[in-house]
């Protein structure tokens, strides 16, 4: 990809690369969220942290990872709203929202990054065929969220590895199908309990754990069937 030529000075404040910008820029990054400074100052208290003094860098905040992202929106003409498409497409913007939603803001390096994950199914029900096809909504379902899924593991044996993955740093989400595919009874609280004290957290298109731990199962999306009470 051709290295973006970088612009002289802000589009909004005029201040040249490696000068602040104005305190009323509207271009201007948030450094401790990442997001438009101007949202914050709108929060009460500024949201309660200080926002820093950005520079202009030569791009416009966010546009680099949402083009490294592949997270682009283009006019459908005909059904008159944005849908989402590559980053090549001619005439694509970045889909900020989505990076504001689903990428993490890594304050030290000023830049967006993707969250990592990691796909497990545990319960062979039905054989390594239907396993496969488990393990493809799982994906699916990670690429939806803006995940970056960096493995995935197939059977219980690999149980160790997604606790070790989770525990080294290398992904913070375990993205499993569906409640059954991780465990059950109490090997499913003691799996989501080794998950969050590694210091990540589960997830799925049909599993929601929440704060405090306790499992929503779903059946849809949007359609909270059972709520487990984490056997604790
Ligand atoms: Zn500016
Ligand atoms: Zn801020």
């Amino acid at each position: 990809m051709d290295e973006e030529l970088l612009r002289g000075s802000c589009p909004a404040c005029e201040v040249g690369i490696g000068e602040t910008h104005a305190d009323d820029c509207d271009v201007a990054e948030c450094l401790a969220t990442g997001r438009k400074r101007m949202w914050c100052w709108a929060q009460a208290d500024t949201a309660g942290h200080d926002c820093g003094q950005a520079d202009w860098t030569g791009r416009w905040p966010g546009h680099r990872e949402c083009r490294e992202f592949g997270w682009h929106v283009q006019w459908d003409r005909e059904a008159q709203t944005w849908s989402r498409c590559s980053s090549d497409v001619p005439g694509s913007g970045p889909e900020l929202t989505r990076l504001y939603a689903q990428a993490r803001w890594n304050a030290d390096q000023r830049q967006w990054e993707r969250r990592r994950a990691v796909v497990f199914i545990g319960v062979l029900r039905g054989g390594r065929a239907a396993a496969e096809e488990l393990a493809k909504v799982a994906q699916r379902w990670a690429v939806h969220e803006g995940l970056d899924v960096v493995c995935e593991h197939v059977g219980a044996h690999a149980w160790r590895s997604v606790v070790a993955d989770v525990a080294d740093g290398r992904v913070e989400l375990v993205v499993v199908p569906s409640v059954a595919a991780l465990g059950h009874g109490r090997q499913l609280f003691a799996r989501i309990a080794a998950v969050r004290d590694a210091g990540g957290n589960v997830a799925g298109p049909g599993v929601v754990v929440d704060e405090d731990g306790r499992v929503v199962e779903k059946t849809l999306p949007g359609e909270a069937r059972r709520i487990h009470d984490g056997g604790r």
